[in-house]
């Protein structure tokens, strides 16, 4: 009999964007026609940038010609991307070398993958509320998985501890669900914690475009001594829109190594074996990303979706409602007003105002009692949830 991976069984039965569907659904049952002000699952909604657009469609025709026609990409990524990648990051003042960078199909799927990289007795420290990608990747791989609570008492920007030694350490800077973004110091602190333990960093920097302050970092790798321990994953998805079109790329530097193993030369391993590469279409249209009008126009999105923080955090402070992010990133981590429990607040609101966020309890146990709120939606859903906000919570 083929024994299935048992560890599945350990996950929690529902995740949690299908349970709020499920109730959101159950609420357009019983009141057909209504409209919802959706600021839960945090997925863009402008399109993507007319460059994007114009490099997909030139991509399009050179598959149609014998001369320009692309068959199977390198699987570590296109030698054009790469070098585009590198060199942004070359810009912002980090030496990386092209073969350093990793083409990815988004950070959700190398979250996954690249546990493969990992002993499955390596334990894993997740900062807690996160991403629950994280820990169910875990789960699965049937790891040992320490949850490092973080709260209002450290601006949900946990420091090193005894507590907190494990092989893998995730921080995502700036933090799905909280917004919250770690200083210099801050991350030098976790860089040094690493080496000493041999412990590796997977930073998680998917909203690092969201950044508007020049004295926080967008990178570990601008931490001096990231490269002896760090990984870093990063997505076109909410920089540039590509949620739905898939692309994003992954730096592991050559000088990580552990017990004489290159972590970079493994992963070129992994891929060779387990990828065909990224579709040459999709990495033309992500290298229109990195261009001067690519990065205008990406950077005019992240304002309009700015826009909308900047009307929720009003209509918040407004209510007396104490909240954390919506500055250097595109959430809005809120404490539910009366001592309400996250997922009642769901409830609360989407039966008063049809308003739906995403309750904090669903980042991890220390999450309950907070709330999330994305900046994605339009500016008009975004301003009349704001508007019904102000009305019931004043
Ligand atoms: N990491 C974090 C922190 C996220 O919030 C998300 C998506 O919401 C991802 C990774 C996944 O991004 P991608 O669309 O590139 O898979």
């Amino acid at each position: 009999m083929m024994k299935p991976n048992m560890h599945y069984a350990d996950l929690k039965d529902s995740y949690l964007f299908r349970r709020i569907a499920r109730k959101t659904d159950a609420y357009l049952e019983r009141h057909p026609g209504t409209h919802l002000y959706r600021l839960g699952i945090g997925d863009v909604t402008l399109p993507l940038p007319d460059a994007v657009i114009r490099a997909l469609h030139e991509a399009v025709e050179d598959q149609a010609d014998p001369a320009r026609f692309h068959g199977y990409m390198p699987e570590c990524g296109a030698p054009f991307l790469r070098e585009t990648i590198a060199a942004h990051y070359r810009k912002r003042g980090i030496g990386l070398k092209d073969s350093e960078v990793f083409v990815s199909s988004g950070a959700s799927d190398e979250l996954g993958d690249i546990l493969d990289l990992f002993d499955r007795s390596c334990s894993a420290l997740v900062i807690e509320p996160a991403y629950p990608a994280y820990v169910d990747a875990n789960v699965m791989a049937g790891r040992e998985i320490i949850h490092l609570p973080a709260g209002p008492w450290n601006g949900f920007l946990p420091e090193p501890c005894e507590e907190a030694k494990a092989d893998i350490l995730y921080i995502c800077s700036p933090n799905n669900p909280t917004g919250a973004v770690f200083s210099w110091e801050q991350l030098g602190r976790w860089v040094d914690f690493a080496n000493r333990n041999g412990s590796v960093i997977l930073f998680d920097a998917a909203y690092e475009a969201f950044i508007e302050e020049d004295a926080l970092p967008r990178s570990i790798f601008e931490i001096e001594g990231a490269e002896t321990c760090a990984i870093e994953i990063c997505s076109l998805s909410k920089t540039a829109g590509f949620t739905g079109t898939r692309l994003g790329y992954t730096v592991i530097p050559e000088a990580l190594v552990r017990e004489g193993m290159r972590l970079h030369d493994m992963w070129v391993r992994n891929r060779t074996t387990k990828t065909n590469g990224i579709s040459y279409i999709l990495q033309k249209g992500g290298a229109a990303v990195f261009t001067d009008e690519g990065q205008a126009q990406v950077r005019a999105n992240i304002r309009r979706y700015k826009a909308n923080a900047q009307t929720l955090m009003r209509a918040l402070d407004h209510c007396g409602i104490r909240y954390y992010g919506g500055k250097n990133a595109p959430y809005i981590w809120l404490q539910c007003p009366d001592g309400m429990g996250s997922w009642a607040f769901f409830d609360y609101l989407l039966e008063k105002i049809q308003v739906v966020g995403t309750p904090g309890e669903g980042f991890g146990s220390c999450g309950e009692g907070f709330f999330r709120f994305s900046t994605f939606g339009s500016a008009e859903d975004t301003e009349e949830a704001a508007r019904r906000l102000e009305k019931l919570l004043k």
